[in-house]
């Protein structure tokens, strides 16, 4: 039987650590060769004897020394280091799949070099996408690497695509909780606390994408993302708030009805479907027990307690670097409100601001750089047709 070996970028963070409990659930099909996180190398001293890994990866140089000095890892456990030591991890040559999940922008460089090495990449960090979703997606084309996602609404969509043919969708429908606040008065959110916000109703996750979720700029970066992998415009893919996280996501079909996947809110459920990817197999979470009545609902997020998904929109729509700009605003703009310098509604007038005062441009390769400005109109960066990495 063929046993698939694995690298974990980002390993202890929520999407890492899932992971392990969906290998450990099927130890037939899956092997982890290599861990990569960013210091806290504690929590890989476990996983590193429970699943025999042989190289472990710590972005932290600092870390990686106290690790290598402590003695706590299995005699012959390889500890690097540093951007390089998480590419080596990516480059693995026993592996054939790595899971992509060290939250913001750090995991570019290994993804990309994964992809040229022909790896397949199960991937968790939207950010990517956003930043550089050209490139990503250009790179697994040319290699032939398949680019999986795990966002579960990505995943979602992957699933209902799966032989349908491109002519047969019309739109996609990402749905989306809501947040920590969708029901909180509006005039209230510019006093709501980080505690409040960390409170996600359906979903455990790292404190980034929670925080992104009661803005909903997570959303935003989301049609972003859906926009590179499936290789549709963004004016064609549609927001809902679904505050039960059960319908995962939907595709309208050309001749007007719609396909949805349904699962519990269980990151488990699109991590194993990358994982296994095409097997499907029992997943080590709980199942929707319709023994139980069951409620979904679904209406259209109000702009004005959203601001962050529009302006995630019209990023979209400028194209070129300006979903760079307004992810890279965001990411600045939540660390001042986790740091207690920024108010919850301080984060989309700070990402507002940004992408006013920054000009996008079309980005170029590496070694050349294009000055010319994107259009705000029909300046979409559109990947070539039928060139959509995903297989
Ligand atoms: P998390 O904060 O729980 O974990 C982040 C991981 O990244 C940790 O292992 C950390 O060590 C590592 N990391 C951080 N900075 C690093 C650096 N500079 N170098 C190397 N490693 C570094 O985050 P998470 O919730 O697991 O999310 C990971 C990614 O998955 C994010 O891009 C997020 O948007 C995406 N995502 C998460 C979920 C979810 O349910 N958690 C769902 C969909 C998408
Ligand atoms: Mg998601």
């Amino acid at each position: 039987m063929h046993v698939r070996a694995i690298a974990i970028l980002g390993a202890t963070g929520s999407i890492g650590t899932t992971t392990l409990n969906v290998v450990r659930a099927h130890p037939s099909r899956l092997r982890v060769a290599g861990l990569a996180a960013h210091s806290r190398w504690r929590e890989l001293v476990g996983p590193a004897k429970e699943f025999g890994v042989g190289v472990i990866a710590l972005a932290d140089p600092a870390a990686a020394a106290e690790a290598r000095a402590s003695g706590a890892f299995p005699a012959g456990t390889r500890i690097i280091e540093g951007f390089a030591g998480l590419t080596e991890v990516a480059c693995l040559p026993e592996i054939s799949m790595v899971v992509s999940a060290v939250v913001g922008t750090a995991g570019l460089a290994p993804t990309l070099a994964a992809l040229k090495a022909k790896k397949d990449v199960a991937l968790a960090n939207k950010e990517l996408l956003v930043l550089a979703g050209k490139f990503v997606t250009e790179a697994a084309r040319l290699s032939g690497a398949r680019l999986l996602p795990v966002d579960s609404e990505h995943n979602a969509i992957h699933q209902l695509l799966r032989d349908k043919p491109k002519g047969d969708i019309d739109r996609l429908v990402l749905t989306a909780s809501g947040g920590a606040f969708r029901d909180t008065p509006i005039a209230d959110l510019k006093h709501v606390t980080l505690a409040q916000a960390l409170k996600h109703p359906n979903w455990s996750m790292g404190p980034k994408v929670t925080i992104d979720s009661a803005t909903m700029a997570n959303k935003g970066l989301e049609v972003i993302e859906a926009r590179w992998l499936f290789d549709i415009p963004a004016d064609r893919i549609d927001v809902v708030v679904h505050p039960q996280s059960i319908i995962h996501s939907l595709v309208t079909l050309t001749d007007g009805s719609l396909q949805a996947l349904l699962s519990p809110p269980s990151m488990a459920y699109p991590i194993q479907d990358c994982l296994l990817f095409p097997e499907r197999l029992p997943c080590p979470a709980p199942r929707l027990d319709l023994a139980q009545s069951l409620t979904l609902s679904m209406t259209p997020p109000d702009p004005a307690r959203y601001p962050c998904l529009g302006l995630a929109r019209s990023a979209a729509t400028t194209g070129g670097t300006a979903p760079a700009i307004f992810n890279a605003a965001n990411e600045v703009a939540v660390a001042e409100f986790v740091a207690s310098k920024l108010p919850f509604t301080g984060i989309a007038e700070l990402v507002g601001r940004a992408l006013a005062a920054v000009s996008a441009r079309e980005p170029g390769v590496l070694g050349r750089r294009p000055r010319r400005r994107c259009r705000s109109e029909g300046g979409h960066v559109q990947a070539r047709p039928g060139t959509s990495p995903l297989r």
